[in-house]
């Protein structure tokens, strides 16, 4: 499946989807075992930072153009749709191949002009919510794109920063219901950046997808321990395990169908039968 017939199907079905894969792509090993794993639970969209917009200038900065050819051969082998970050518009060229989904970060949600400029492609937009940003800020952000052409908006609920430091972030799960008020976009919850710790990601995920979120994205890895940026709140795979079968049975007592990666046309999945 193409990925602009992906966006359709999740919106004109009202349907659900799974996004997942590290926060970074480390090595064509790490992104390939991940990618293996989850194309065998059907996950349909692999995420996976080439290029990382880190706190400290000193820590791990994502691998950038390698990690691109990384994502690539995950794609070609597992026939999975692949969302990464554009961090800065002069990367673009090198995602052109890639990259099916345009991730915009926390951090550039109000980058007007980076806005605006993928709003003149021909590729699905991730939008994550600015962790300072009200709602209404945040719908504004995704008019900046749609005003271009760009009609393929995924908005995401990542968190957003308050007085409680028990967590990360505070996961506004209101967001769900008002975005799904006031726009037509998809509304998909990040669970793994607001919990910063990984036994909080479960029952993040779970209340986004009981509040009616039309999917989550969430941090996976082989060895989370070992990650190179955030450690703390990936998931290994017994736990995404897990965190799939419960939140499958909430989809379903929902009534709510998630896109399996099968469904894909040209999908390599039955290589797994
Ligand atoms: C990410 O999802 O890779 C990420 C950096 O998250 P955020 O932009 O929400 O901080
Ligand atoms: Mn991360």
């Amino acid at each position: 499946m193409e990925a602009g017939e992906f966006y359709d199907k999740l919106v004109t079905g009202d349907r659900f989807v799974y996004i997942a894969g590290p926060c970074a792509v480390e090595s064509a090993d790490q992104i390939l075992k991940t990618a293996r794993f989850l194309s065998r639970k059907g996950i349909p969209v692999l995420r996976g930072g080439a290029f990382k917009p880190r706190t400290d200038p000193g820590s791990f900065q994502g691998l950038g153009t390698k990690a691109l050819e990384y994502l690539a051969e995950a794609k070609e082998e597992t026939g999975m749709l692949v969302a990464t970050e554009l961090l800065d518009y002069d990367t673009l060229p090198s995602f052109m191949d890639s990259v099916d989904l345009l991730q915009i970060g926390s951090r550039n949600c109000q980058n007007f002009p980076l806005l605006r400029k993928v709003g003149r492609m021909d590729k699905p937009v991730i939008l994550k919510r600015g962790f300072g940003n009200t709602i209404d800020e945040f719908i504004k952000a995704a008019k900046y794109i749609t005003n271009e052409g760009n009609k393929r908006v995924i908005m995401v609920e990542r968190g957003i920063r308050t007085f409680e430091p028990a967590t990360r972030f505070t996961l506004d799960v209101s967001t769900i219901p008002v975005i799904k008020e006031r726009t037509g976009f998809p509304i998909v919850v990040d669970p793994s950046h607001p919990a910063g710790l990984a036994r909080y990601v479960e029952p993040l995920a779970l209340a986004g997808i009981a509040a009616g979120a039309n999917g989550i994205m969430v941090e996976v890895h082989p060895d989370p321990a070992a990650a190179l940026s955030d450690p703390l709140q990936q998931l290994n795979f017994d736990s995404f395990t897990s965190l799939l079968e419960k939140s499958d049975a909430i989809l379903k007592a929902l009534g709510r169908v998630p896109i399996r990666l099968e469904e894909y046309e040209g999908s390599q999945f039955d290589i797994y039968k």
